[in-house]
């Protein structure tokens, strides 16, 4: 029986650069019964009723070709919901994948370091680690809102990246304020933008694209389309970044979007009605619900996303989290400097959203 000798030398002759790593914790998707998941931002809606109808009627035998590498049909469609063209989209396997070949293809230490807020989405420090990106977290302003002028200040860096609406917090930078950084950020600097949660009433920088040739904007299926579940995200940017991130993607896995989410992909962006209401809605709830807990002596800071950010006075946000969990309501706590009271709570149906205030006031 020599194999756990064996093992424990295996392991240990395992990369220095596995070693290294400290990777992204997802929020939990538990099996063991069944909670009401408002933990990481899906949508309660379901997606288009032209997907379904598209699913049921899938003939299998296409399963057998490879996708189209470049998913040629979806960025076209693509490109002409935003008024861009095909060459200026890329498609990649939901928006962590096209985050991480944005950061392999864009930013390079030797130009200084990367900048992005002190509270931003936790995957972005995982990615610099692991492809060695020296980074610099930017300090928040008072209120938890991302302070532009801090960036601006810091010339000597190789880029720049951050959420609008910003995660965990949901605060929301405007269109003026995008063009501000722009206009006094190096032009020869990358920009990225992930507007994850840019349908949920924030205003896109789609527009600045035009004039801004440094800018990148990160999008995802995952959230306003209700379609978590086949990992499509995409990038919007000028045609030699897309090369890039192109050259990144070949270099990696070629195939990387499959057909059936490259054809659902197409069919949801086709209902673009039947999305504006399910997104509208989500938006009047978190709404109703942040005047709720307002009324309640939460703290809400104000959201643009499908979540909101929110705290109550005294008590920890982990014991709001496990206390909430304990009732089957799932919410997102993250153990970090700034952020600890805070939890993270997804907006559902407003149904979904009557029974966490009836279970917050019968808890606290
Ligand atoms: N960006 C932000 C800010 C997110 O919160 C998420 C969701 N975890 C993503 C990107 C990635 O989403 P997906 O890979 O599902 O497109």
């Amino acid at each position: 029986m020599p194999y756990a000798h064996d093992l424990g030398e295996l392991m240990m002759n395992l990369s220095q650069r596995m070693k290294k790593l400290n990777p992204y914790v997802p929020g939990e998707q538990p099996q063991d019964r069944k909670y009401l998941k408002l933990n990481t931002n899906e949508n309660p809606c379901p997606p288009s009723p032209q997907v379904k109808k598209f699913l049921e009627s899938f003939d299998a035998e296409r399963l057998r070709l490879y996708p189209d590498p470049l998913a040629a049909k979806l960025r076209e469609r693509i490109a002409e919901r935003y008024e861009l063209t095909k060459d200026q989209v890329f498609v990649s396997n939901g928006s962590d994948e096209a985050l991480s070949f944005c950061f392999y293809a864009l930013f390079d230490s030797r130009n200084g370091k990367l900048l992005f807020p002190e509270v931003t989405y936790s995957f972005y420090p995982v990615y610099c680690d692991y492809y060695g990106i020296e980074y610099e977290k930017i300090p928040l302003a008072g209120d938890l809102t991302i302070s532009i002028d801090e960036f601006v200040a810091r010339k000597e860096s190789c880029g720049v990246v951050f959420a609008n609406p910003n995660a965990p917090t949901g605060t929301y930078l405007p269109l003026k304020e995008i063009r501000y950084l722009l206009e006094n950020y190096p032009p020869e600097k990358p920009v990225l933008i992930d507007e994850a949660y840019i349908d949920f009433g924030g205003e896109s920088a789609v527009p600045l694209l035009r004039d801004h040739k440094n800018l990148l904007l990160v999008r995802t299926f995952s959230k306003s389309m209700s379609l978590a579940g086949v990992r499509l995200g995409f990038v919007l940017a000028a045609k030699e970044l897309i090369d890039a991130l192109a050259t990144v993607k070949d270099s990696f896995n070629s195939y990387p979007v499959s057909s059936l989410t490259q054809r659902i992909g197409e069919i949801a962006l086709s209902d673009q009605p039947y999305y504006r209401s399910i997104n509208g809605k989500i938006a009047a709830v978190r709404e109703t619900f942040s005047f709720e807990l307002g009324k309640m002596g939460w703290t809400v800071l104000p959201s643009k996303a499908n979540f909101v950010f929110a705290r109550k006075e005294g008590v920890p946000g982990k014991e709001i989290y496990l206390k909430l969990k304990g009732r089957g309501i799932l919410v997102r706590h993250f153990d970090a400097e700034k952020v600890q009271d805070f939890v993270r709570i997804t907006i559902g149906t407003q149904e979904d959203m009557e029974r966490l205030v009836h279970e917050l006031k019968s808890i606290f």
